[in-house]
């Protein structure tokens, strides 16, 4: 344990099962610990840093607005936020944009705009139908929209109005639907629970079932929006488009902001109904807007698709090798390797240890998602680390 390590044990609340490394600087797909070891980054911050540790493009842009305006309210107008409003909805089938500090927040957001859509034109419909394995957030509200047992049972009662089915199964959102229901909320490829990729017809057929019911699709693309899965938006490669979607993450390359868009006919909030002090602050709009206007003008999008191809194509070269990797999933960059054993933390300890992070997705999968902007080269080396791994931990 190093000092910092120590001090952090002495005086945080035990609510991170931290991996024993101080991170101090970070560039591209690298990292440095506090001992001046270099590691390569396939957590990203957790699918936070799209273009990787401090990118050129937003340090300067995060540099410029903190030396030029770093907050007012929400009562008067700012550039950054509307600049980045406009390209938001440019680029997705949504038309009105809010913005907030998390993804939790964003899916809060989100389900109250679902509530106050159903107490004007479903009846006072107030439900929300979530799924299984699904994972929204941290708040009360949205720990009880996250269908996980492990979540919601210290933190009972939880606050009413959603109801958690079977994902990848749309009889069990038709069966759930009653006049109650508002809303039906999912992730496009499920992340926490595991990068779970739906059938090709689900996301349709729950777009087609709630058309038929009259009430809303919320889409959660915290973690699978901004090219994470090798499309602008994961929605895009299901055929469907959302009423509401939330966005959080990787949106800024690190900087912290949430937003929650909807449709013109779905964006029914009047003046005072939702509000935030920090959220729309100029100095993370301004990150916001460096990053996507770099991911759209640099096709970053196209490249994370071929850099996924290419990692994917690696990982089943592992898996013809090494019979203990039973499954390699996911889109784009936001993938999980399966083992048919709870080998999952051994390979993140060794991999680990050879420098290279990756995240452990449950017992017997280890998840990567490397910044958007990885090359060839990186994912060569991270295959290479990863073989020596399994040769030395597969059963
Ligand atoms: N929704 C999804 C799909 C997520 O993956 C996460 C975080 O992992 C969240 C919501 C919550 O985001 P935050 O931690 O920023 O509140």
């Amino acid at each position: 344990m190093d000092e910092t390590q120590e001090l952090e044990a002495k005086y945080f609340m035990r609510t991170f099962a931290r991996v024993p490394v101080t991170f101090v600087r970070g560039l591209g797909t690298r990292l440095w610990d506090a001992e001046g070891k270099e590691y390569l980054d396939f957590v990203s911050g957790w699918a936070v840093d799209s273009l990787g540790h401090c990118h050129p493009a937003v340090v300067a842009a995060v540099t410029e607005q903190v030396g030029t305006l770093i907050q007012v309210s929400n009562s008067y107008y700012t550039v950054p936020q509307v600049k980045l409003a406009e390209l938001l909805v440019a680029h997705s089938a949504l038309d009105r944009v809010f913005f907030c500090n998390s993804g939790a927040e964003a899916n809060e957001g989100a389900a109250k705009l679902a509530r106050r859509y159903g107490e004007r034109h479903l009846k006072g419909a107030f439900e929300i139908v979530t799924t299984l394995g699904s994972f929204h957030g941290r708040t009360l509200m949205m720990v009880a929209a996250t269908g996980q047992q492990h979540h919601q049972q210290p933190y009972a009662p939880l606050p009413n109005g959603f109801v958690n089915v079977a994902f990848n199964d749309v009889d069990a959102i038709r069966a759930a639907t009653t006049e109650r229901t508002c809303a039906v909320m999912l992730e496009p490829i499920q992340g926490e629970g595991g990068v779970n990729v739906p059938d090709a017809g689900y996301l349709r057929a729950v777009r087609e079932w709630c058309d038929a019911r009259g009430i809303l699709l919320v889409l959660d693309e915290i973690q699978t929006g901004f090219g994470r899965c090798g499309s602008l938006f994961a929605y895009e490669q299901f055929g469907v488009t959302p009423d509401i979607m939330t966005l959080a993450k990787g949106i800024a390359s690190g900087l912290p902001i949430g937003a929650f868009m909807a449709t013109e006919r779905v964006s029914v909030f009047q003046p005072g109904e939702h509000g935030s002090t920090f959220g729309g602050n100029p100095v993370t709009c301004a990150a916001a807007l460096a990053t996507v206007s770099y991911i759209l003008e640099h096709d970053v999008v196209r490249h994370a698709s071929e850099m996924g191809d290419y990692l994917v194509q690696g990982l089943a070269k592992l898996q013809a090798e090494f019979p203990v990797v039973v499954e390699v999933r996911g889109r784009g960059l936001l993938l999980a390797v399966a083992f048919n054993a709870e080998i999952g933390q051994a390979v993140l300890d060794g991999c680990l240890a050879r420098g290279l992070l990756v995240n452990r997705v449950s017992p017997n999968a280890i998840r990567l998602m490397p910044p958007l902007t990885v090359t060839r080269e990186e994912i060569d080396e991270a295959l290479t680390t990863l073989e020596a791994v399994l040769t030395v931990t597969a059963p």
